[in-house]
């Protein structure tokens, strides 16, 4: 028997038609772990990343995820409305959804909260009560308008009332999405029907792009709208909109679930997929490869520079670059408190604050992760100085 043969799609559930797209071996399983010391840095948890795309349904996945080797505890930083841009973002996704959707005094369950800020501010924005679960919330338990539990959402929770459930940034790191969302379905107290909302990065994006630092081991799962979809359908739920978020970074579904409607054996799904930008993924990855070299060059030979942001992308695209490379960026920056002083995993590049720049002089050049922040980071620069940003 195969390698392929033993793996089934986690959308679809069909055995054939997987096409490997992409490898990266032995990279780090977090990206949005900190880690205290240098050594805990380069000797975090490793694993295989092996991207499968089913040309049933239109997923892509990571074959060789094992979620065991995962830890979302407290070390689990994700927090990225320091931002104003992010929580400009927040604030008009709010409106958005509460306006266009009628989101008004209603039981809202977000599953996967993070540090719940969301749902405290759809809740309050809406007049809504909130119930927001994740193991790594840390905060109060209780808030004016939401409750949290830090915990995963189980059976010992069921029956829960649910008017409108929420999975922002959840799926892409589950590794069987669809059992994942039929098992959670199935602990709600449904009155009527229960609107899904579902946020998760746009692999069309990353496609056009080519931008490869947004593929990592923590995302097991990479949708485009059509694989959504299908996703979405093939579980019963009626898909009422997709839509771009983040400037095209995200995309937030819309369904609608009526469970005194559904039966199963009725979903018949004529799924529809996109194989040419199997090609153009790889086409893209290597130009902007090649991008980047040429930036690089660009900057004083052997020089200093850095690069702002240690998220997902920052630490992805450190861990990728040569060793050469590696060893002229003395410092990664980000506006984020919580993770000063600490190191990235993998290369264990420390991370530091803006202020740093005052003080190392010898850095001039900054690579810019993330496009939609390159606005306000001239607000954080020192005076007086001249830097050169580029975005990627
Ligand atoms: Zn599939």
């Amino acid at each position: 028997m195969t390698h392929k043969e033993l793996i089934s799609c986690p959308s679809c559930l069909h055995k054939a038609n997987l096409e490997l797209l992409y490898q990266i071996r032995n990279t780090p399983v977090h990206q949005n772990v900190i880690y205290d010391a240098f050594d805990g840095a380069i000797n975090c948890r490793r694993g295989e990343l092996s991207l499968l795309y089913c040309h049933n349904c239109g997923i892509i996945f990571n074959s060789q995820f094992r979620s065991e080797l995962l830890e979302y505890g407290e070390q689990y930083n994700n927090k990225q409305s320091v931002s104003e841009y992010f929580k400009s973002y927040l604030q008009d996704s709010v409106e958005l959804l509460i306006q266009k959707y009628e989101i008004i005094n209603k039981i809202i369950v977000d599953v996967g909260c993070g540090n719940g800020e969301f749902l405290e501010l759809l809740s309050r924005k809406s007049h809504s009560k909130g119930i927001g679960f994740d193991p790594s919330y840390v905060g109060p338990s209780q808030t004016s308008n939401a409750h949290f539990i830090s915990d995963y959402l189980t059976e010992k929770y069921s029956p829960l009332r649910a008017d409108v459930l929420i999975f922002r940034h959840v799926l892409e790191h589950i590794d069987k999405p669809n059992q994942f969302l039929s098992t959670i379905l199935k602990y709600l107290h449904i009155d009527g029907d229960c609107k899904i909302i579902i946020e998760v990065p746009d692999f069309d994006w990353i496609v056009e792009q080519g931008s490869y630092w947004d593929i990592f081991y923590e995302h097991v799962n990479y949708f485009s709208k059509q694989s959504l979809r299908n996703l979405l359908e093939s579980i019963g739920l009626n898909v009422i909109d997709i839509f771009n978020q983040f400037n095209g970074q995200y995309m937030v579904a819309i369904a609608s679930y009526e469970p005194c409607n559904i039966s199963k054996n009725d979903v018949n799904i004529k799924f529809s997929t996109n194989c040419s930008m199997i090609e153009i993924f790889k086409r893209n990855i290597e130009k902007k490869n090649d991008e980047v070299g040429k930036i690089i060059n660009q900057f004083e030979a052997n020089s200093l520079f850095t690069i702002w942001g240690a998220a997902a992308k920052g630490v992805t695209f450190l861990n990728c670059l040569n060793s050469d490379i590696q060893k002229r960026i003395p410092f990664v920056i980000d506006i984020n408190e919580a993770k000063h002083g600490k190191y990235c995993a993998g290369v264990g590049v420390k991370i530091m604050p803006p202020a740093i720049l005052k003080q190392r002089m010898d850095v001039k050049n900054i690579i810019v992760m993330n496009p939609n922040y390159i606005q306000e980071i001239p607000v954080f620069l020192p005076k007086n100085n001249i830097f050169n940003l580029v975005s990627i």
